[in-house]
């Protein structure tokens, strides 16, 4: 079984290009040029120079003793949020500015829900010095405003979407208008492993760069490279696919996904696609999205802004489909627990999308000589008042 994409951009059944004809050239060109451009060798060291002098990579891989003796196995945690900007989300930002650099484009767009991308977007954009337009919902500008400074202070433009739901799926229509608009000088910097063939390929490479390391750091640590086990949260599955890449064909090591359940897998109010959603076109690709029965795609809803998406990126359609990951899911409680325990047991403070990773210790019983590693996919200081409300701190 092949869990990386095919010749066609497609895993399995899912992915594909579902693109309006005038999007075509931007993306053909992308899809030409990406293998060829990521193989060069001033492209790879410019890359990698970037990830360790200004990102700060590698990020540690660290055992986590007082976890894995409550739970009573080994557990390490990849520590993502250790980066610059506190997540996952820079190393794909500095790969596709990179590449945006190399096919000779000047202009830079993306599209940000809670602002995360945003923020990740506009940082590599001042460090290059390119222009910078974020697309944001007009309701998440208000709901986000320390991110939407962020931004304005690294030079980025931010435009309302004030079309429907002024949220996330609409901020994405602006950003797809725009490019239509501006084929030639603009790239598109789409921020988690979903949208149109070569975009969750491209992603996936970039942020691959999470299991090459975990897999020299834990044969230091343990004298293996292969766990038992990586768990990664999922919202589009970025973090998650460069967690799991190079284990993906490493049968001994099993995947766990964990998806938001909100409120309750059937509560109405929830982000688990790989239980509610169905087969679908979103973002350019076939995959599984949560949809009404004709066809109109669900608000999610989750106490995380990142996993607050109605779809999974193809590859996770995939593995899901084929049983190669395993899916669970997380409410809002219960990952809101995980993340204060972790800070009390740890003295680290995570992503409230992180704590849902954290918290399937609660449900699922590891023995005691399993190796799990789980992606610690970014820091808790965004989430602070979030936190703050909950417990009433
Ligand atoms: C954006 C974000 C996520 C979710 O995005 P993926 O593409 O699924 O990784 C998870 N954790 C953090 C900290 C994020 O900022």
């Amino acid at each position: 079984m092949n869990y990386n994409v095919d010749k066609k951009g497609y895993y399995g059944e899912f992915g594909g290009a579902f693109i309006p004809e005038m999007l075509y050239p931007n993306v053909e060109m992308l899809r030409e040029n990406y293998l060829k451009v990521m193989a060069e060798p001033s492209f790879k060291k410019e890359f990698h120079e970037l990830l360790k002098d200004y990102v700060g990579r590698p990020s540690p891989l660290y055992f986590a003793k007082r976890l894995s003796e409550k739970y009573n196995t080994k557990i390490y945690l990849k520590r993502e949020d250790l980066n610059h900007t506190g997540a996952h989300k820079i190393n794909n930002t500095i790969g596709q500015i990179l590449m945006a650099k190399k096919l000779g484009k000047t202009r830079i767009i993306a599209e940000t829900g809670a602002g995360q991308h945003g923020v990740a977007t506009a940082t590599v954009c001042a460090l290059m010095g390119m222009e910078c337009i974020v697309y944001m919902g007009e309701i998440d500008i208000a709901r986000q405003a320390p991110n939407v400074a962020r931004m304005k202070m690294l030079g980025a433009k931010v435009v309302p979407a004030l079309s429907g739901s002024k949220t996330l799926k609409d901020a994405t229509n602006e950003a797809i208008r725009d490019w239509i608009n501006n084929p030639v000088n603009t790239h598109y910097i789409i921020g988690s492993a979903i949208g149109p063939h070569p975009y969750p390929d491209m992603v996936t490479r970039f942020q691959s760069v999470i299991s090459e390391e975990i897999k020299w750091q834990l044969k230091e640590h343990e004298g293996r490279e292969n766990p038992n086990y990586v768990i990664a949260c999922i919202g589009g599955g970025s973090n998650a696919a460069g967690t799991y890449y190079h284990f993906l064909h490493e049968p001994e090591v099993g995947i766990i996904a964990v998806e938001a359940a909100g409120l309750g897998i059937d509560s109405g109010e929830s982000a688990a696609t790989s239980v509610l959603g169905k087969e679908g076109i979103i973002h350019g690709c076939k995959t599984l999205l949560m949809q009404t029965t004709d066809g109109q795609i669900t608000e999610p809803y989750s106490i995380s802004a990142g996993l607050d998406y109605p779809g999974v990126g193809p590859m996770h359609a995939h593995l899901s489909k084929t049983g190669r990951a395993e899916f669970m899911s997380i409410t809002d409680s219960d990952a809101m627990k995980a993340g204060l325990e972790l800070s009390k047991l740890e003295g680290i403070i995570p992503a409230i999308e992180t704590s849902h990773a954290l918290a399937i210790f609660e449900y699922k019983q590891f023995k005691p000589d399993d190796i799990i590693v789980v992606s610690l996919s970014g820091r808790g200081d965004k989430d602070l008042n979030t936190y703050i409300d909950y417990f009433k701190l």
